[in-house]
C-alpha cells in the first residue's frame, strides 16, 4: 500500500494535456459500436497503404537478419540517403553526423528539446499549433511562450510579436510548415524572416513536406544553420504505424545527440531503417500518385466548405487539412464537434484542440476517400441547414 498523502503522479505529468480529437474519436467509436455509420474527417493519418516497395524492403531486411541494434544515430546508409534528399530537394548540404534516426518524429521532438533546454527556459510556439509541442517543452523542464496568430494572415507569426516576447531564457522558436492544423505553407520570405532571430534555435517541423499542392515547401535549412529540423516517414509515405522519423541538427550537437539516443532509445528499429532508404529512393511514383489524389480531395473540400458558409481565410496548400472558420455557425468548437459527431455522424476536430487561437474553427482532414468526403460534407450541410432553421 502506498501511504496516504504520497503524491502518485508527478506535477509535471499531471500537467500534460491530452488530444481532444481522441475524445471525439472515442465518441465516434462508441456510436459505431451502437451500429451508427460515422464518416471520419477528424483523423490526421493517411488512408493509403504503405507503398509496396517499402514493405518488400522491410521484409527482405527481416529475412536477411537486419534485426540488431544499429549505430545510435541510425544506419549510416539511411542518414546518407537523408543528406542526399535534402541536397536534391532543397540544395542544402548536411552530413550524416548531423542526422539522427528515431522511432517517429515525436521522439526526436523530445530529444531536440532535451538538447537545447534547461529548467526555466522558454520556447516560442504559435497559437494555434500542433498540440503536442507544449508537452515536449514541459517534459524538458521549460515553459511555452505563446504568440497569437491570425486567420487573415494565414496564422503566421508577426516578427514584432516574437520580438516582444523574447527574454534571456528564450531558447527556441517552433515553426511547422506545411502546418497541422491549418494546411498553410510558409513562403520563403516568411521563413527568412524567422531565420533573422539569431539568438534562438529555430525548430522546424517539416513532417508534412512533400504533401504540397502549389509551388513547393522550403526547408528552414535554406535560410539558417541554426536550426533543428524534424521530419519523418509517417505522412509522406503513409507509414504512421512503422514509427520512423529523424532529426537534423547543427554539427556541434552530434556527440550530445548520440549520447541522448544511446541512453534513451539505443537505436531505431534496424529493418525499418532499411525500409526508410527504399522510401526515400524508390517510392517517388507512389508518392506522386498520393499527392495527386490528396490535391483532388483538397480542392473539392475547400469548395464545398466555402459553399456551406465556412470561411477559409488563406488557401491551405499543404498537409491534408482544411482549418475552417465556423464562427458564423457556433462559438464553442468543442461542443460543436461533439454535436456534429453525434447528430450529423461526422467526426471533426475542434479548433480549440490547437489552442485558444483555434476557437471557432474546425479541422477537416482529407486523408480519406473522396466518396467519404462527399458523404461527410453532405451530412454536415444538412445538419447546418437544420441548425440555422431553429
Ligand atoms: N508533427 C506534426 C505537426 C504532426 O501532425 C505529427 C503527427 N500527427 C507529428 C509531428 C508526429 O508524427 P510521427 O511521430 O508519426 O512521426
Amino acid at each position: 500500500m502506498i501511504p496516504k498523502g504520497v503524491p502518485m503522479i508527478s506535477k509535471r505529468a499531471s500537467e500534460f494535456t491530452s488530444f481532444i480529437v481522441m475524445d471525439v474519436m472515442a465518441k465516434a467509436e462508441e456510436l459505431e459500436r451502437k451500429g451508427e455509420h460515422i464518416i471520419h474527417l477528424e483523423v490526421g493519418e493517411p488512408d493509403f497503404p504503405t507503398p509496396k516497395v517499402i514493405t518488400e524492403t522491410a521484409i527482405a531486411a527481416l529475412q536477411s537478419d537486419k534485426t540488431r541494434y544499429t549505430h545510435a544515430l541510425g544506419l549510416l546508409e539511411l542518414r546518407q540517403a537523408i543528406c542526399d534528399y535534402y541536397l536534391k530537394e532543397y540544395g542544402v548540404t548536411i552530413t550524416p553526423d548531423q542526422v539522427m534516426i528515431s522511432t517517429g518524429t515525436s521522439p526526436v521532438l523530445l530529444f531536440a528539446m532535451l538538447a537545447i533546454i534547461d529548467h526555466g527556459d522558454e520556447v516560442i510556439v504559435s497559437n494555434p499549433r500542433y498540440p503536442c509541442y507544449q508537452n515536449f517543452i514541459l517534459a524538458a523542464g521549460a515553459k511555452i511562450k505563446e504568440i497569437q496568430t491570425y486567420p487573415e494572415e494565414g496564422f503566421q507569426y508577426r516578427h514584432k510579436d516574437i520580438q516582444k516576447k523574447l527574454t534571456r531564457r528564450t531558447r527556441g522558436i517552433i515553426i511547422n510548415s506545411p502546418c497541422n492544423p491549418t494546411g498553410i505553407v510558409m513562403t520563403p520570405d516568411q521563413l527568412k524572416d524567422i531565420a533573422l532571430f539569431d539568438g534562438q534555435y529555430i525548430i522546424s517541423d517539416e513532417i508534412y513536406h512533400g504533401l504540397v499542392y502549389k509551388d513547393r515547401a522550403h526547408s528552414i535549412l535554406e535560410f539558417t544553420e541554426r536550426a533543428f529540423v524534424i521530419n519523418g516517414f509517417s505522412k509522406l509515405y503513409a507509414m504512421t504505424g512503422w514509427r520512423l522519423g529523424y532529426l537534423i541538427f547543427p554539427k556541434k550537437f552530434s556527440a550530445v545527440m548520440q549520447r541522448i539516443h544511446q541512453n534513451f532509445m539505443i537505436s531505431a528499429n534496424a529493418f525499418i531503417q532499411w525500409a526508410g532508404i527504399a522510401a526515400l529512393t524508390q517510392a517517388r511514383d507512389d508518392v506522386a500518385g498520393m499527392v495527386k489524389t490528396y490535391d483532388e480531395r483538397r480542392r473539392y473540400m475547400i469548395d464545398r466548405l466555402k459553399d456551406m458558409g465556412f470561411m477559409i481565410h488563406v488557401e491551405p496548400t499543404g498537409a491534408f487539412y482544411v482549418f475552417a472558420d465556423g464562427r458564423k455557425f457556433f462559438k464553442d468548437s468543442y461542443k460543436e464537434a461533439f454535436r456534429i459527431t453525434e447528430e450529423a455522424k461526422v467526426g471533426v476536430t475542434p479548433g480549440i484542440d490547437f489552442g485558444s487561437g483555434g476557437e471557432g474553427f474546425l479541422r477537416f482532414s482529407y486523408a480519406t476517400s473522396l466518396e467519404n468526403i462527399k458523404e461527410g460534407l453532405s451530412r454536415l450541410e444538412k445538419y447546418l441547414k437544420k441548425k440555422n432553421n431553429h
